[in-house]
């Protein structure tokens, strides 16, 4: 099942999501327990855990949680548009299948995000262009501290997260992938 997808498929993002959702899920059927059971990984998944869950604590913290979602509701705010799913690469999938999550096999709103469910984003692992992206509204209406301090955050959340993509495409390097 997985000879069927070359390398570049790994590491790329030139194919359509679905396909590369399959291909994460048939990586993590055939080599989940072993990935997880690797050291190295265990640590950086760990830290990587972490550090989105101190993203996300900063996020409510300064309130911008509760503006995001009045935006969107409010709004029409669009932040989570259709196409951003495409950035997505098979490892980045795969992270979120270590991080037990479910990917989704369809879009729930045919606008949006592939990704993006009712309540907001339904991924723990992120791309980078998600995590970092900070909009005028939100410049503008946040306290300027809080919202430093959470840059601090995301450094550490797309540090970690570059490092455990790393270390996973290693692996799978040495797995002969
Ligand atoms: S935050 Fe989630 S739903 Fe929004 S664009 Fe990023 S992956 Fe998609």
């Amino acid at each position: 099942m997985i000879d069927k997808y070359p390398i570049k498929l790994l590491i790329g993002t030139d194919y359509p999501i679905l396909e590369k959702i399959r291909c994460a899920e048939n990586l993590f059927h055939v080599y989940g327990m072993e990935i997880l059971s690797d050291r190295t990984i265990q640590s950086l998944l760990e830290t990587y855990r972490q550090a989105i869950q101190q993203s996300w604590m900063q996020m409510k913290m300064i309130g911008l949680v509760t503006e995001c979602t009045d935006c969107a509701v409010n709004d029409g705010g669009s932040c989570c548009g259709r196409g951003i799913e495409d950035r997505f690469d098979v490892v980045l999938l795969l992270i979120n299948l270590l991080m037990g999550c479910r990917l989704p096999l369809s879009p729930w709103n045919e606008t949006g995000c592939w990704f993006l469910g009712e309540q907001g984003c339904v991924i723990p692992a992120r791309h980078v262009i998600c995590v970092n992206y900070i909009c005028k509204r939100l410049g503008s209406k946040l306290e300027k501290k809080g919202l430093r301090l959470l840059q601090e955050k995301i450094v550490l959340e797309t540090d970690a997260g570059f490092a455990l993509e790393e270390s996973i495409k290693k692996w799978l390097r040495n797995k002969g992938l």
